[in-house]
């Protein structure tokens, strides 16, 4: 019974407190651990699992694939990595698309196109806001606005300096001193805490990113894919990125990063620039083909009335100070400590995260009414303890 925790534990290097759940198959928001209990996911493995647990045309759509051609390299042309980017183009009215494996990737390429258009003008800093996570490798920890993240890998790249976030004045201060090349933010700040960014305060970055010739870079990795209630969490608030990276639910499960480049610097990256060995790999490109075909109209509805849904449930409920967020990315503030919850609600069959000191909820698009009705009647009897 224990026998995979511990191998796990004695072999795999202890970067992640785990809890004492292993996971072994589902179907859509439905998870069974190895004894065959049954939970339900409000996670999604980190918003991931867009369309949940082997989601039936995802399933038939990446197998389809792996067993015609499951990779080639970036020397050589392949129909899934054409039919993504044109998908993403063509719905986001970007113009070009870099394939990467996750989303530190996606965001390195983006700081670095950054860095290039940058250079024409003499300018390297890019401004991020405090409480910002943009990734793990050693430049995207740099662009997080975090201590935390800033202790022990040293040194550090330079060129970031922080904000605060929805405060324009302290970017404005960073903007005067001439410096700047970029502004990268995330619509709604995830791992810091599920917390929204204004669209006073968007709009404003937005127009002094135009006057001061600055790029418009956003970190969708979190929020993309639909998450939002939108496609991507910018058009919330009708912005125009000049750079926007993606990741997480773009696969719906497997690991695929995007950047998108917008018009403004379509060809900034040119042959040798950058380039990835697994980016754009033909079994991921169509893990993502299937979900983004799905993430229409209607589906973007569903995923706000759900949000809806529970915001109306938990706003107010006992035990509850505040419900934050957009769309199924919801941070909830509660009186009882968020850990206490999360394995309370482990042993009750629900699965949750945290971010910071609130719960976090990141479930399926389209979790079913029934699991999320159930789900939700659960958490509320956790958090009024
Ligand atoms: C998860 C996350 C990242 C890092 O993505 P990885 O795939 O873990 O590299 C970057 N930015 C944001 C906003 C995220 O939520």
């Amino acid at each position: 019974m224990q026998e995979i925790a511990k191998t796990c534990e004695q072999y795999v290097a202890h970067t992640y407190k785990r809890f004492p759940v292993t996971l072994v198959r589902g179907k859509g928001a439905i998870l069974l651990d190895e004894a065959g209990k049954k939970y339900i996911d409000l996670g999604s493995g980190i918003a991931v699992n867009a369309f949940g647990v082997a989601d039936d045309k995802w399933a038939a759509a990446v197998t389809r694939q792996l067993t015609t051609l499951q990779h080639t390299c970036n020397l050589y042309y392949a129909e899934p990595c054409a039919k993504l980017a044109e998908m993403l183009c063509e719905r986001t009215g970007m113009k070009k698309v870099f394939f990467s494996n996750s989303g530190a990737e996606a965001n390195e390429c983006m700081i670095k196109a950054a860095r290039k258009y940058g250079e024409q003008t003499g300018r390297d800093t890019i401004i991020t806001l405090k409480d910002s996570f943009h990734g793990r490798t050693i430049a995207t920890l740099a662009a997080t606005g975090q201590d935390v993240f800033h202790q022990h890998f040293g040194p550090f790249p330079a060129g970031f300096e922080y904000a605060q976030p929805n405060d324009l004045a302290s970017v404005q201060a960073i903007a005067d001193a001439g410096k700047a090349c970029a502004v990268m933010l995330e619509i709604v700040q995830g791992e810091g805490g599920v917390r929204p960014l204004s669209g006073e305060f968007l709009r404003g970055v937005e127009k002094l990113c135009r006057e001061k010739d600055m790029l418009l870079l956003v970190d969708e990795v979190q929020t993309g894919n639909g998450r939002s209630g939108q496609l991507y969490a910018y058009m919330c608030h009708d912005l125009s990125p000049d750079l926007v990276s993606t990741a997480k639910g773009l696969g719906g499960g497997l690991p695929i990063g995007a950047t998108l480049f917008g018009e403004k610097v379509q060809d900034i990256l040119t042959y040798g620039d950058h380039g990835s060995t697994f980016g754009g790999n033909p079994v991921c490109c169509a893990g993502g083909v299937s979900i983004l075909e799905r993430i229409d109209e209607t589906l973007l509805a569903g995923v706000r009335e759900r949000s809806a849904y529970i915001v109306g449930q938990l706003e107010g409920a006992k035990g509850v100070r505040s419900v934050s967020g957009l769309g199924l990315m919801l941070g909830i503030e509660t009186d009882r400590p968020a850990a206490d919850i999360v394995n309370e609600c482990i042993r009750r069959g629900v699965l949750l995260l945290t971010a910071k000191h609130k719960l976090r909820l990141l479930p399926a698009l389209n979790i079913g009414w029934d699991e999320l009705r159930e789900a939700i009647r659960i958490l509320k009897e956790v958090i009024a303890g």
